[in-house]
């Protein structure tokens, strides 16, 4: 970690210890939990849902995922002590922690135009996983080698840049896939959030894909305290202010964030966070290949 970095964390953790109720904001997949083949396995890294509990139970903090899945995914996998509002579809969907849900609304032409694509999909999905969401059509070519990913991506855009011509619809890259949709991104979901919080209410973000680019950008953006930060195990070019690697990096970070807030001891020295992760840094430097991205079997937490 550089100087700068561990800087703009101990700046962050300092401005926590008055704030009435700072806003950690989370996404899931690759920050919370691993990568899975079958996403309905992916739980919490171990520890991750322990030190959640214990930001819940501050009754300080607004925990709140924002996550490229359906909302309704979320609580179920975190199983927490409480239920967390889930802002899903990268932001079109938001699902309050009693129930609930709103789904932004959507021009017609290009509601019809992702119905046209689901109809051809679901009958050929190209070679590879074929999603349907509610405001969009996603392809998937995680798992699949470097060739076969590469063909599914030129098939999947042929189809779908041409519709992202009509009003509406836009194409969202992410690592191993690719979605055309319609609505709100995760950058939007957090102006929205913190549009709604009192003046100056401490921001933080956590995400590790492109799609979290625009969430990094919006804290960036942001006059209140904040610090955006990318949670990936490899280094890429980003917006984030801070690089951390999962999942020691996404534990330290939460252990901080509990005793700045409960003041129980002070925030860390300055720039403690360099001797924390001075080792891991210098070994990962250099990127992952393109589309071979591992799943991994770090420990998680089951139940
Ligand atoms: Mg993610």
């Amino acid at each position: 970690m550089e100087q700068k970095e561990a800087e703009r964390l101990d700046c962050f953790f300092h401005s926590l210890q008055f704030a009435k109720s700072p806003l950690l904001l989370l996404d899931y997949d690759g920050t919370l939990a691993d990568f899975r083949i079958d996403r309905f396995t992916a739980r919490p890294w171990s520890g991750v849902r322990g030190l959640l509990n214990a930001i819940q139970r501050d009754n300080r903090t607004r925990l709140m995922v924002i996550t490229g899945r359906p909302a309704g995914e979320i609580n179920s996998l975190l199983q927490l002590d409480a239920p967390v509002e889930v802002w899903g579809l990268h932001g079109a969907e938001r699902l309050h922690a009693d129930g609930r849900r709103e789904l932004e609304p959507a021009p017609p032409d290009a509601l019809a135009k992702l119905d046209e694509l689901r109809e051809k999909l679901r009958h050929d999905a190209l070679g590879g996983l074929f999603e349907d969401k509610p405001n969009a059509v996603v392809m998937h070519w995680r798992g699949h080698s470097p060739r076969q990913a590469k063909l599914i991506e030129e098939r999947t855009r042929a189809l779908f840049e041409p519709a992202a011509q009509v009003s509406g619809l836009s194409l969202l890259p992410f690592e191993s896939g690719i979605e055309l949709r319609v609505g709100r991104d995760k950058g939007g979901a957090i102006e929205a959030i913190v549009e709604q919080a009192p003046p100056g209410t401490p921001v933080t973000y956590l995400g590790d894909d492109l799609t979290d680019e625009s969430a990094f950008s919006a804290v960036n953006r942001m006059h209140n305290p904040h610090v955006s930060v990318l949670m990936r195990r490899f280094r890429r070019p980003t917006a984030a202010e801070v690089w951390l690697q999962p999942p020691e990096g996404l534990r330290c970070f939460l252990k901080e964030w509990i005793n700045a807030v409960s003041g129980v001891k002070p925030a860390r020295g300055r720039f403690a966070w360099i001797e924390t992760f001075a080792k891991t840094d210098s070994s990962v430097v250099a990127d992952e290949p393109p589309y071979a991205r591992e799943i991994t079997t770090n420990p998680i937490d089951v139940g």
